[in-house]
């Protein structure tokens, strides 16, 4: 196992590769794509031919068989830089779907989708939330119906899925047993775009995050075979909360990388506007606010490192990753909110970054489990249920 210094070093230079990348490849485009409100796919293909998908893969499996806060550098560097859509998606991508794959699909399921996976062929999208069913996924109503002929029938529906238009496949959470708890008589299946009887609703509005793809799906009978099963029949429970801590600390990352993005523009922006005869940045009130904020995202990266070295050896607790995704994420909302108060009215302007830094980082207390919901995990692992 390499030194988590040596790690760090090798980290810092593949970040600066990414940071190449977009200047290419996504700034000329961005403000585009999110008044389009879409990522086109063809960019999905650029990304895996920059061998930015998937990276921590074993090589048989299309990956580089990187360490994993390799693939995390990835989110944090597109969150660092400002393209909050694109890490948001990639991390569902890369960081969630590939890993349900990888870690629960047959060795068939992981030859057919996790190189396309990582080429950007095939764009991943994992469907637990139901319009009924959110923080409480007992109350899913979607239901998968076996068949004589051992397949499956699925209907019901599903909303706020992510990758939502651009998917290529999409991991379904339905009830396979009726007659018992949602713990204990639920599966996951992969089923691809084209399934008949599957819609991609239409492309929700949302505050922020515009041109990341997300949308309600509808499912009317559609068949999937056995083969598409991911896991056990009725332990898709115990599958997705396996993948956790994964998802909580990816989360954790971005709210990181955010952090440091907006506070490099803000302490660029405090030295140069004036006010009163000299810059912002001479202001003591102004100067306590910086290091009141810098702190804030020193110590949660800190911890968040702390975080992804114990993921790299499977060590990490859903509480622990409970706690980086409650306290990033948290602290992301004040930070992003300060910086955005020191950039004045100009802050308020579609114009400058701090504005997406500000209504993006808004849904990172929401998804992927809400601040109330860490809490509850939290308080459960130190008090007892
Ligand atoms: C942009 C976006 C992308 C998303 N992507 C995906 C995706 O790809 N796949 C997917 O499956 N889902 C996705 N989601 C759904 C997301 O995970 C859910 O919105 C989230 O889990 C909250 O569920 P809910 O919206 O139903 O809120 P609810 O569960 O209805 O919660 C409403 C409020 O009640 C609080 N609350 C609920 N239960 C408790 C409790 N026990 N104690 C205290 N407070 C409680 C919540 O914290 C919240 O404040 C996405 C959502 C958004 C907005």
């Amino acid at each position: 196992m390499k030194h988590s210094l040596a790690i760090q070093e090798e980290i810092t230079l593949f970040k600066k590769t990414i940071e190449a990348f977009a200047k290419k490849e996504i700034e000329p485009f961005y403000n585009k794509w999110e008044e389009e409100g879409m990522i086109p796919k063809e960019f999905w293909k650029k990304l895996g031919d920059a061998g930015l998908l998937c990276v921590d893969l074993p090589e048989q499996y299309g990956g580089i068989g990187a360490p994993f806060q390799f693939a995390a550098g990835i989110v944090d560097e597109f969150s660092r830089l400002g393209y909050y859509s694109i890490s948001g998606n990639l991390a569902v991508h890369s960081n969630i779907v590939a890993h349900y794959i990888l870690n629960s699909g047959t060795e068939e399921q992981k030859l057919r989708y996790l190189p396309k996976m990582a080429s950007g062929d095939f764009i991943g999208a994992v469907a637990m939330t139901e319009p009924g069913a959110g923080s409480d996924l007992q109350g899913i109503r979607t239901t998968a119906v076996p068949l004589p002929s051992g397949e499956y029938r699925i209907s019901g529906s599903k909303t706020f899925i992510s990758n939502g238009q651009n998917f290529d496949f999409v991991i379904v959470v339905a009830k396979t047993n009726t007659a018992v708890p949602a713990a204990k008589g639920t599966t996951l299946f992969i089923m691809d775009a084209e399934s008949p009887g599957l819609t991609k609703g239409k492309k929700l509005k949302k505050i922020g995050l515009h041109s990341a793809d997300t949308s309600e799906l509808f499912f009317d009978n559609v068949i999937v075979s056995h083969k598409q099963i991911l896991g056990e029949v009725d332990s898709g429970f115990i599958t997705l909360m396996k993948e956790l801590p994964r998802e909580r600390t990816i989360l954790a990352v971005g709210a990181c990388g955010a952090m440091e993005g907006a506070l490099a523009m803000t302490i660029d922006y405090l030295h140069e506007r004036e006010a009163f005869g000299k810059p912002l940045s001479n202001l003591q009130v102004i100067r306590h606010k910086i290091a009141e904020m810098v702190t804030e995202a020193k110590v949660n990266r800190a911890y968040v490192n702390h975080c992804l070295a114990l993921l790299a050896e499977n060590q990490l607790s859903t509480a622990d990753a409970s706690i980086a995704k409650l306290s990033a994420t948290e602290a992301q909302g004040r930070v992003v909110d300060g910086c955005l108060q020191l950039f004045g009215g100009y802050g308020y302007m579609e114009e400058y970054p701090i504005s997406r830094a500000y209504t993006d980082a808004r849904v990172q207390r929401i998804y992927g489990g809400t601040s109330e919901i860490m809490k509850e995990i939290i308080s459960k692992d130190i008090l007892g249920k």
